[in-house]
């Protein structure tokens, strides 16, 4: 097994440059303006000899496809990310959102964590290569799309549709991935493997309207609030899903043999929590995590009645629910579960089709290991598990048409007592040495697995 020496200086301070110029780039979706940062990395890349296209969705809403070839004595590598961001209110902020000001070691704005980190160490890990010209058996091939933020209809699953061509590929590397889990004295990288899917609910009661001066049980309202009570702390039903039973397993072998025995005996019998407590965990990180064991629903909307008509009983009243499934559960399974648990005076029906399932590509697949390889070689001896996101990303566009999808953004775990803000939050901010660092691992694995150094 070999090992490259690290990147030089020169590459790690790239990163850093051209993740603050993304982030400079305001490409807050909506409109998007994806196709400003598109043309940006575009004439960064293309001067390195590097294949470079922008194509349009709408009016700016530009995808870039970067191609760096190899032999094509293998499939293509994708490197995947999205362009577009969030909205920021700068009256929020403490620094500007769209300057990628440098403060107390820490690169603020939109962006810097979701992900245009990622974007900007795809990009600087496709010029070392250029430059450096290794002989690559693979293309790599790298998509910064627009809108994920908005379903990316308009980025990944329109080139999906459009351009299917691209996407014969071996596997793709994307966001969902690549942080840090501590169980004890133990660190791992997760490997995102697999994702949760959306099924969000509307709940509907109805009941006799009437006077408020005579009250009854059976009123809308009161009918609505029994049901949305049975929902306990909206962890639904469990199940184990083969991503998670992995994770489990390789960290029971990290503890002793006893803790694997114990581990299988919980996986067999569904208990995760067990499970999870016998390989490390301690209460506050099981309450992290076992919303990737459940199909879960958070009631995030009400409606009912008027309060200028407080006297008044209303015949209707409706609740909202985001509802998350483990992959391989469908619409069909949740609804089920929603309506045993409701006494058959309600209805509860997808909300305006906002369904699709869940994800899982294999976890047992040569980048994974690959990936290991270079975190144990890397990473002061950490571990790497696949994992389960349990949001959702543009993976759900190429796992379905075939292409598994690995997310891993390695980003080293914060300095005890530091305080983050990651994703979507206000001060969205990443440490100043995190760049170089998810550039140097992002840019072994892809060298490493487009050279055909690992056994495959
Ligand atoms: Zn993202």
């Amino acid at each position: 097994m070999s090992s490259t020496a690290p990147l030089s200086e020169h590459y790690r301070r790239r990163v850093v440059d051209v993740l603050r110029d993304l982030i400079r780039v305001d490409t807050t979706n909506p409109p998007g303006n994806e196709t400003a940062a598109a043309r940006y990395l575009a004439d960064l890349l293309a001067p390195a000899g590097i294949e470079t296209e922008i194509l349009e969705a709408a009016p700016g809403r530009g995808n870039l496809v970067a191609r760096l070839r190899g032999t094509g004595e293998r499939k293509p590598l994708l490197l995947m990310g999205h362009l577009d961001v969030v909205a920021a209110n700068p009256k929020e902020w403490r620094h500007p959102p769209f300057a990628a000001e440098v403060h107390d070691g820490w690169i603020w704005g939109r962006g810097a964590t979701d992900m245009k980190n990622m974007v900007a160490a795809s990009a600087v890990t496709m010029l070392a290569l250029a430059e450096q010209g290794p002989r690559l058996k693979r293309d790599v091939l790298f998509l910064a799309t627009a809108d994920e933020e908005h379903g990316g209809r308009m980025g990944i699953g329109w080139l999906a549709r459009e351009r299917r061509d691209l996407l014969d590929v071996a596997c793709a590397l994307n966001e969902g991935g690549g942080d840090t889990v501590r169980v004890g004295d133990r660190v791992y990288y997760t490997c995102q493997t697999a994702e949760k899917g959306v099924c969000r609910t509307v709940w509907t009661a109805h009941g006799p309207g009437g006077h408020g001066a005579r009250p009854r049980a059976d009123i809308a309202t009161q009918v609505l609030a029994r049901a949305l009570a049975g929902l306990g702390d909206g962890h639904v039903q469990g199940k184990i899903t083969a991503t998670m039973a992995t994770a489990l397993r390789r960290m029971a072998a990290d503890v002793s043999p006893q803790a694997v025995e114990a581990v299988e005996g919980h996986l067999a019998a569904g208990r995760a929590e067990e499970a999870l407590r016998a390989v490390g965990f301690d209460a506050r990180a099981v309450e992290r995590v076992r919303a990737l064991f459940y199909d879960t629903v958070s009631v995030t909307g009400l409606r009912a009645g008027d309060p200028d008509s407080i006297n008044v009983i209303t015949a209707t009243a409706t609740a909202y629910a985001d509802g998350r499934i483990l992959p391989g559960q469908t619409d069909r399974d949740l609804l089920q579960a929603l309506r045993a648990r409701t006494n058959g005076n309600l209805e509860v029906e997808v909300y305006r089709q906002q369904y699709s399932p869940g994800l899982e590509s294999p976890s047992d697949a040569p980048m994974v290991r690959l990936i290991a390889e270079v975190v144990a070689e890397r990473c002061d001896g950490a571990g790497v598990v696949p994992w389960m996101c349990a949001g959702s990303t543009d993976a759900k566009h190429l796992v379905p048409i075939g292409v598994p999808v690995y997310g891993f953004v390695p980003t080293p775990a914060l300095p005890e007592g530091l305080e983050g803000a990651g994703a979507h939050a206000v001060d969205e901010r990443l440490r100043l040495e995190s760049p170089p660092y998810t550039l140097e691992i992002l840019h072994e694995v892809v060298r490493r697995f487009c050279t055909g150094e690992p056994s495959e």
